[in-house]
């Protein structure tokens, strides 16, 4: 089969690799749409924890194809999605329910093999059934649990007041799940001007390119989807005395970020982080099939496996209007690389 493999930081190549053997509590999954992350990027420009050689993905659906003996949900032809943190279940963490802190723990598409491939093979309990539901929204049930594991985490009051810094793919599903938690209004803030139309479209009550007009104190719960530092540090100003601040975008590895410790005192701020999902993915399939969060505006691009190192330059370099960029192992080479919206 084909797969894009990560040999080692920095170097990409898409070959042929033997099919995966599939054990006993397994499923053979037939890829059809495997988002490309900003965990993919980290991994192959060697910033993340990733062991190489790598097949990357781990936002993806797919056909199960076949079942290992003792798998009993799935069956050849069920569409499903992957929640790909595979935890030992057996540490002091996962006997805790904290899952995504097992000391044992494996990721599809990190230090196993993942979804930017024809064919993965995964535990069946990291499958989730999507029914219907599309595989390019498929491809979102990974990132919407990350999403909601934060939302769950921050703790969200009726009618609160809300600022997200990034209105990137994350920042549009934030700020879709924080309207469901019943926020009276939310202000997205992004440089880029597309990005901006559409969390208007998605919802925003306000839209801003910069900081300037921001009221200081002004959001009941701020939340930081770039995990860019000098963004991050901006959080505190912009939450009231008592509020909440949510630091969800992924920082670079060896950042620091500096914040005026009498401020944090005197507001009594509650600052949190997230850190992958707990489960979440049964949510998540629930909110994309009862379309209560809809993904459709958020795939700028569809490619075949061959161009997975030119959907990471278009994420990168943030260039033609690049969101989610979904790879489709099921496109041939040379395919129009179409832009999808
Ligand atoms: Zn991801
Ligand atoms: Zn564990």
């Amino acid at each position: 089969m084909k797969a894009a493999v990560i040999e080692k930081p920095g170097e990409i190549v898409v070959k042929d690799v033997p099919v995966p053997g599939v054990a006993d509590n397994e499923l053979l999954i037939e890829v059809k749409a495997s988002g490309i992350c900003g965990t993919d990027i980290h991994i192959f420009r060697g910033e993340y924890l990733g062991t190489y050689p790598v097949i990357p993905g781990h936002e993806f659906s797919g056909i199960v194809k076949s079942v290992g003996s003792r798998v009993t949900r799935f069956a050849p032809g069920d569409h499903v999605a992957v929640e790909p943190n595979i935890s030992c279940d057996n540490c002091p963490a996962c006997l805790s329910n904290r899952q995504n802190f097992c000391e044992h723990w494996n990721g599809v598409g990190v230090t196993l093999p993942g979804g930017m491939a024809e064919l993965v093979a995964v535990p069946e309990k990291a499958a989730f059934n999507i029914g219907t539901l599309r595989f390019a929204a498929g491809a979102f049930v990974e990132p919407l649990s990350c999403v909601l594991h934060g939302v769950q985490r921050t703790g969200f009051s009726l009618a609160d007041k809300v600022l997200i810094l990034g209105a990137g793919p994350i920042g549009i599903l934030l700020l879709k799940a924080i309207l469901l938690e019943g926020a009276s209004a939310i202000t997205s803030v992004d440089k880029n001007a597309s990005r901006l139309e559409l969390a208007r479209l998605s919802g925003a009550a306000c839209v801003e390119s910069s900081f300037e007009s921001l009221p200081e104190d002004g959001f009941d719960v701020v939340v930081d989807a770039t995990g860019v530092p000098a963004v991050m540090e901006k959080t505190l100003g912009f939450a009231r005395s008592g509020g909440r601040i949510l630091l969800f975008g992924v920082p670079p590895r060896t950042s620091k970020v500096s914040f005026d410790a009498f401020t944090v005192f005197r507001k009594g701020l509650t600052i949190l982080s997230s850190y992958t999902s707990v489960r979440n993915s049964i949510q998540a399939v629930r909110l994309l099939e009862s379309g209560k969060i809809d993904v459709s505006s958020l795939v700028s691009h569809e490619v075949p496996l061959s161009d997975f190192r030119h959907g990471i330059e278009l994420i990168e370099q943030g260039k033609e209007g690049a969101l989610k960029v979904l790879v489709r192992p099921d496109l041939e080479d040379g395919e129009p690389k179409g832009r999808k919206r």
